[in-house]
């Protein structure tokens, strides 16, 4: 009896097994997988360029620290190299370093294999140190691959799965060659900054990010032949916005926001911030608070305005307003509560950033729990997105 039974349900237990693996594969399969395979010459550059990264701004009789290594200098005309000194210093007229005074514009490079030590941090490429009326521009030249390498790092950073690392490389990448190619009339093309891109001179990029961006070296996003802005934040909360509604202009379609889901387990998915009453009035110059109104919201829930009684009359303040009102503890203007509570401004909210584009923890669990692959990812992102090649590598 024992044998026979254990004859008959072997088969039945591997149909069965057979059918739950077919049903969770189908579960879990990405949904359009295929509207990004192309990756079409878009040729943009005819080779990798260099990018512009406005590294800081020194104002008269401030100085920062320069590189241990010798520096070959090159300043309008003359070369040479230089021992390397502790501070570089612009006292408004000339800019000093050590005994040398160099003039400018000059371009500083290290020494051949290492980074520039300056600051506080190490940065890739050469200094071109530029005059504007009375500050100093410093501004790092860097081939663009390079850039990208310590730009993933600071974005994402090895802690992402390979597939999310490979897809912020190429949101990255798309958002600073449009930069290269929309800059042209200043002397840089990316800050340092969440303004722009970040990129850190005290973390240097792992073997981890250098991977994911030498495997989609020259791959950017397009739409309709045009190169498509790859912007990208922390976590949407649920659903991404319209490039529109976050920064005005016209919205494409890549970037006219879609239901998220996937990064509930991040950090700052949900939130909530408390801030003194006295302190929210101060950053509002409201004078003193008596009480909040009517709020209005977006097409996506987020917070477009809300009346603040004042003492001298009721205030119209917009979202982004009340969310600096509110403090770093406000993480979007995803505001789905605000209240007065005794002398506190209370409010809950969803997502961190501003919510276009990428959802950078949505695609590291889609990543890393799924395995959706890059381009899974940025279709589902960038819908109608195409990946194209913007030099021949
Ligand atoms: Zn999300």
């Amino acid at each position: 009896m024992r044998a026979r039974r254990g004859k008959s349900s072997k088969p039945v237990l591997i149909v069965v097994l057979l059918c739950i693996a077919a049903l969770a594969a189908l579960l879990y399969s990405p949904p359009g997988r295929a509207p990004i395979a192309s990756a079409a010459a878009l040729d943009l550059f005819p080779a990798e360029p260099e990018i512009r990264v406005l590294l800081r701004v020194l104002k008269t009789g401030e100085s920062l620290r320069i590189g241990s290594k010798p520096l070959a200098v090159s300043a309008a005309g003359s070369q040479g190299t230089l021992a390397p000194e502790s501070l570089l210093e612009w006292n408004g007229q000339q800019l000093v370093m050590g005994t040398a005074a160099l003039r400018l514009p000059a371009r500083i490079a290290p020494e051949a294999g290492t980074r520039l030590e300056l600051g506080d941090g190490r940065w890739p490429g050469e200094l071109e140190v530029l005059q504007d009326g009375a500050v100093l521009r410093l501004i790092l030249r860097v081939p663009f691959e390079e850039y990208l390498a310590g730009v993933v790092q600071a974005e994402m950073g090895p802690t992402f799965a390979d597939a999310a690392l490979e897809a912020q490389a190429i949101a990255c990448r798309s958002y600073a060659a449009n930069q290269i190619a929309t800059q042209k009339s200043r002397a840089w093309d990316v800050d340092t900054t969440q303004l722009t891109q970040v990129l850190r001179g005290d973390r240097q990029p792992g073997r981890k990010v250098r991977r994911a961006v030498e495997l989609t070296r020259g791959l950017v996003l397009t739409w309709n032949g045009r190169l498509l802005e790859g912007v990208f934040s922390a976590v949407c909360g649920g659903r991404t916005r319209s490039s529109g509604e976050a920064f005005g202009g016209t919205t494409v379609p890549p970037l006219s926001g879609r239901e998220c889901g996937h990064c509930r387990a991040a950090p700052f998915h949900e939130w909530s911030a408390s801030r003194d009453r006295t302190e929210v009035a101060t950053a509002l110059g409201c004078g003193e608070i008596l009480g909040l109104g009517a709020m209005t919201f977006t097409q996506t829930e987020r917070l477009a305005s809300v009346v603040v009684h004042c003492q001298s009359g009721p205030v119209d303040v917009s979202g982004s307003r009340m969310k600096r009102a509110l403090g770093t503890a406000a993480r979007s203007t995803w505001i789905t509560l605000l209240e007065m509570d005794g002398t506190l401004i209370r409010a809950n909210g969803r997502g961190h950033g501003h919510g276009v584009g990428l959802c950078q923890h949505g695609a590291g669990h889609l990543a890393s729990r799924s395995g959706w692959s890059a381009a899974d990812i940025l279709a589902y992102y960038y819908p109608t997105a195409e990946l194209a090649r913007l030099y021949t590598p």
